[in-house]
């Protein structure tokens, strides 16, 4: 099967599900489900810009890009397991996009108040992952949660030198996310590799999307990959083409195409950020790449 933008149904036939929870299965003791964030509009430069000339025409193709945006979908995590209710990261909230944040609405479809949800688990600290923490008081949302964040992630975006360093385009998320961070600071829990984060999820460092970004492994069986595999078009057809989306661009790639390998070979549940469907599927290998299986909800 070739694999185009109309397979996977990216963009606005992603929007009319936005705001519904949309993928649900068993895992372990608990239940996940993916919830959605809405989508971004990003420029297509922002995922094509890493990219030869030669290339570009042909990742156009590949990930359905005909103007000078792309549309994104967003999927949250949300896992339950009678005595938690974690929630992976926390979108975009109000101030990032009119199209992101719609994440209270999801919650609400899947019967989960702010105040329910015990553990917020961030991948990176990227806007569409940490902005939404806070409220419209700059409080934080979930204000009976505690906040977990790898260690690593930490220290960059409050290093006081990242805004300066990050480059033009990203000075904005460094201060969103130094603003965050330090509004959740209370409490907050830091992890390194390996670490069990809550008890069944483990942290996976799979840096170069950003210099701290994790997954986490629910109960053995269900793998968050937030955006070391970005997309559900070019990071699985060509994961050894540098994505713009990526931080670090060559960690990303080694990252996405370990992930990959790693997820085909073991048939494992996993959820995609930014992946079609809500992001819930398996990986199967294909041609030179891989393929996104969603898993039926
Ligand atoms: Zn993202």
């Amino acid at each position: 099967m070739r694999l185009t933008r109309r397979t996977f149904g990216l963009g606005a036939a992603f929007s009319l599900v936005a705001g519904k929870s949309i993928a649900r299965m068993a895992v372990g003791s608990g239940t996940l489900t993916t919830v959605s964030d809405g989508y971004l509009v990003l420029p297509a430069d922002f995922t094509l810009g890493a990219l030869p000339e030669a290339d570009r025409s042909m990742a156009r193709e590949i990930a359905g890009i005909t103007g000078d945006t792309v549309e994104t979908p967003c999927n949250l995590t949300l896992y339950q397991d009678g005595e938690r209710t974690i929630l992976f990261d926390a979108g975009s909230g109000a101030n990032f996009m009119p199209s992101a944040g719609t994440i209270l609405d999801s919650l609400e479809a899947a019967g989960v108040a702010p105040e329910d949800v015990t553990d917020v688990v961030f991948t990176h600290a990227h806007p569409d992952h940490i902005w939404g923490v806070l409220d419209d008081f700059d409080e934080p949302l979930f204000s009976e949660a505690t906040h977990h964040i790898g260690q690593d992630e930490v220290d960059y975006w409050l290093n006081p030198a990242t805004v300066d360093e990050i480059g033009e385009a990203r000075a904005s998320f460094a201060v969103g996310a130094r603003n965050r961070l330090e509004a959740i600071s209370d409490g907050l829990n830091t992890f390194s590799d390996g670490d069990t984060v809550v008890p069944g999820v483990v942290a996976r460092a799979t840096y170069g999307h950003t210099p701290g970004h994790m997954a986490f492994m629910v109960s053995d069986t269900a793998l968050i990959v937030g955006d070391a595999i970005g997309n559900g078009h070019l990071a699985l057809q060509k994961p050894g083409w540098a994505s713009g989306a990526d931080q670090d661009v060559e960690a990303g790639i080694v990252t996405r195409q370990a992930l990959l390998a790693e997820l085909a070979d073991t048939g494992l549940l996993m959820v995609g950020f930014h992946l079609p469907a809500g992001g819930l599927g398996r990986i199967e290998a294909a041609g030179d790449g891989y393929r996104f299986l969603e898993e039926a909800s």
